[in-house]
């Protein structure tokens, strides 16, 4: 069932991303995660590994993983877009073509927690939710699975300032996620 899925998305020629992709970029993680992170779209380095998040960003998402303590088989790393866009420009068309492949791989992972990277991650998951930038670093539990934003690690190495608040946030996924606290959304 998931390697039908998968294999699906690899062969995939629904937009005009599948043109000028290397490869599509599908999913690395346990197939029973408890924590599944979602960014927006492959990067180059993606785009040349097939793997989600392997860049400079990927390793930034790595070490914030393993400081909230996930174990690999614990959590999950996906896009909304599943090849890479032309000069790394997010393309709506796509993504809406695209995101019956995210529903479906959630529907197959069912994590219990969504922690959706940046503004474009959050509004597809979330339509309602403030700007990411109000809404980064609290949990979202009216809907299942509750999420908990983050900036897009991408803002984390672009400045001090952001570096600051993503170090904040991930603080207090961790503590979320070590005892989970009914908070409004
Ligand atoms: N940025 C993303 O949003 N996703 C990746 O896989 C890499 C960089």
């Amino acid at each position: 069932m998931w390697e039908h899925l998968s294999q699906e998305i690899r062969e995939c020629t629904r937009c005009r991303l599948h043109a000028t992709r290397t490869q599509a970029v599908v999913y690395r993680g346990g197939l029973a995660p408890r924590v599944v992170f979602i960014g927006e779209a492959p990067g180059a380095d993606e785009d040349r590994t097939g793997l989600p998040f392997v860049g400079r960003s990927g390793r930034k998402l790595d070490a914030a993983i393993a400081a909230v303590g996930l174990a690999p088989a614990e959590h999950g790393v996906l896009n909304l877009l599943k090849c890479r866009p032309p000069g790394n420009r997010f393309d709506p068309d796509a993504a809406r073509t695209c995101r019956p492949y995210l529903d479906r791989q959630l529907a197959f992972l069912r994590p219990r927690v969504l922690v959706p990277l940046g503004a474009r991650a959050l509004r597809a998951l979330d339509p309602d939710a403030p700007p990411i930038l109000v809404a980064a670093g609290t949990p979202r539990i009216g809907r299942s699975p509750p999420i908990f934003p983050l900036l897009h690690p991408a803002a984390a190495l672009r400045s001090r300032r952001w570096s600051e608040r993503w170090d904040r946030d991930v603080v207090a996924l961790g503590q979320w996620l070590r005892e989970p606290v009914a908070q409004p959304v």
